[in-house]
């Protein structure tokens, strides 16, 4: 059997990936499986755990680190985020396309280490409506709005280590863009 695709999705926070995402994550066409992430953020309201996240506290995201356990890490507006490694792995030799939604850092860490991935970045049709969109959420402090703010502008710095950028006019339209990206690198 062919081993799946590793795909790397990342994109400034707030800019829409996990609504883009629920638009083409089911698609039968695409194989996919979404990689949940550890991370030690608290859980937002609605947020399920072990399926958003698996929220764990630092001493717990600092064992798997030591012992390996993590394909890439990061530490995102003062929390830890990390990609569980045996997962992916397991999934892909079974033949699923598995995407990581990830920030920069830890996408890089894999660009660095491989040449085996397909990446894709999302990006907001504007900083000014992606600041929007994240207060629009009203899950954050203003503190944290700001902070996310700066990271969004350093990360759109790196839209071109990404083999695609798509930008997030709709979620509709950016999903429709992203499937066919996937089904063009799975076809051959
Ligand atoms: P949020 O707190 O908004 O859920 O996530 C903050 C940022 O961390 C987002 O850009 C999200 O994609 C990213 N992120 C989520 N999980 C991981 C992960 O496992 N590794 C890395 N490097 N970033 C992650």
């Amino acid at each position: 059997m062919k081993k799946g695709l590793l795909i790397i999705y990342s994109g400034p926070s707030g800019v829409g990936k996990g609504t883009v995402r629920e638009e083409f994550i089911n698609d039968k066409d695409l194989n996919l499986i979404y990689s949940i992430s550890l991370t030690t953020r608290a859980p937002r309201v609605g947020e399920v755990r072990d399926k958003d996240y698996f929220f764990v506290n630092q001493e717990e995201f600092d064992e798997a680190v030591a012992n390996n356990k993590l394909l890439e890490h990061a530490s995102f507006v003062g929390n830890s985020y990390g990609t569980p490694r045996d997962y992916v792995e397991k999934m892909r030799n079974q033949g699923y396309n598995v995407i990581l939604e990830i920030e920069v850092e830890g996408a890089k860490q894999i660009m660095k280490n491989t040449d085996d991935y397909l990446s894709i970045f999302l990006v907001p049709p504007s900083l000014h409506e992606l600041e929007r969109r994240i207060r629009s959420r009203q899950t954050e402090s203003e503190e944290v709005i700001q902070k996310r703010m700066e990271k969004a502008r350093n990360e759109l710095e790196v839209v071109a280590d990404y083999h695609y950028a798509v930008v997030n006019t709709t979620p509709k339209k950016a999903a429709q863009r992203i499937r066919k990206i996937i089904l063009d690198n799975i076809k051959d």
